[in-house]
């Protein structure tokens, strides 16, 4: 008799994995956590019923975030994680030897320490690199009060319930936004716009106001089901007109091995289809 995890994110549409074998269930201070072995994706964990991060699938959404702002701005020496709690993003984040520090604010001591035992590869040693700094606070608390200025600062949170909802606020992109050195760019985890289309168009009406160049770019993760997840994406500097030879030069000579990301498909992820540019005010 198999069980099955059943993420109820969405009102009408659900997925299914099987949970092959269960290795853990329990409640940190913030959120219920979930880890369990499948098939196809490998030890997946979930927060509060909704799929955070798999072992097999996670490249394509860590890449995304994190090489196509870095290598986009060309010159990243202090980076902002907030959230990311299991370490990906920092393991990608830090591949770039030219990056001095990265700050990492998260919320939940939990969630760190669970992934460290039970998703290793997730981080893959992320958390020890000298570079890595973590804070465990929220981070629109950090970003309100930090003297701290970014290159780049990366919104990798949970959708907006529970802990994460405050992330998803015009108060907390005014606050990252004064925490952006000139020329900086803010990411942020914004949905699966076919399920999550509010949620887009609320950050896009909220960077339109604080951003001379604000859209978002796409990547397809199967565990994020749904069709294509938007990432947003906000500054005031040119960053996004970077030329094709300069960002393949600049991948080049970060000699980064990815398994998505490439220089064309970093371009091509701006090139957004009509149901959601719809989306955008
Ligand atoms: N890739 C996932 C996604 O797209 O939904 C996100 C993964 S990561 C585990 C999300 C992290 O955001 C969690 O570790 C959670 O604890 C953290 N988080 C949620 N709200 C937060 C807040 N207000 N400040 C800092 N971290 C927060």
């Amino acid at each position: 008799m198999v069980d099955w995890f059943t993420e109820t994110l969405h009102p009408h549409f659900r997925q299914q994995l099987s949970i092959d074998r269960l290795l853990y269930d329990s409640r940190t201070t913030h959120q219920r956590i979930q880890v369990f072995e499948n098939g196809t994706f490998g030890r997946v964990m979930t927060l509060d019923g909704v799929v955070q991060v798999t072992e097999n699938d996670n490249f394509i959404y860590h890449e995304m975030m994190s090489h196509v702002p870095i290598l986009a701005h060309g010159a990243a020496r202090e980076v902002l994680i907030v959230g990311g709690g299991d370490g990906g993003m920092a393991r990608e984040v830090l591949k770039h030897r030219n990056v001095r520090r990265v700050t990492m604010v998260e919320i939940d001591a939990g969630v760190v320490e669970f992934c460290k035992e039970y998703l290793p590869g997730i981080s893959a040693g992320a958390f020890d690199d000298p570079r890595l700094e973590l804070v465990i606070a929220d981070g629109a608390a950090f970003v309100a009060e930090t003297e701290r200025r970014f290159d780049v600062v990366i919104v990798d949170s949970t959708d907006p319930i529970g802990p994460g909802e405050v992330l998803f606020t015009d108060t907390f992109y005014g606050r990252a936004k004064r925490c952006l050195n000139p020329g900086g760019i803010i990411v942020t985890q914004n949905g699966v716009p076919f399920l999550q289309g509010d949620e887009l168009t609320n950050t896009m009406r909220a960077f339109k106001a604080l951003f001379a160049d604000w859209t978002c770019y796409m990547a397809t993760i199967p565990t994020y089901a749904g069709g294509p997840m938007a990432f947003g994406w906000g500054t005031d500097g040119d960053a996004r007109a970077v030329d094709m030879a300069t960002l393949r030069q600049r991948f080049e000579d970060a000699g980064i091995k990815t398994d998505y990301y490439t220089p064309e498909v970093h371009a091509g992820a701006f090139a957004l289809p009509g149901y959601i540019t719809r989306l955008l005010p």
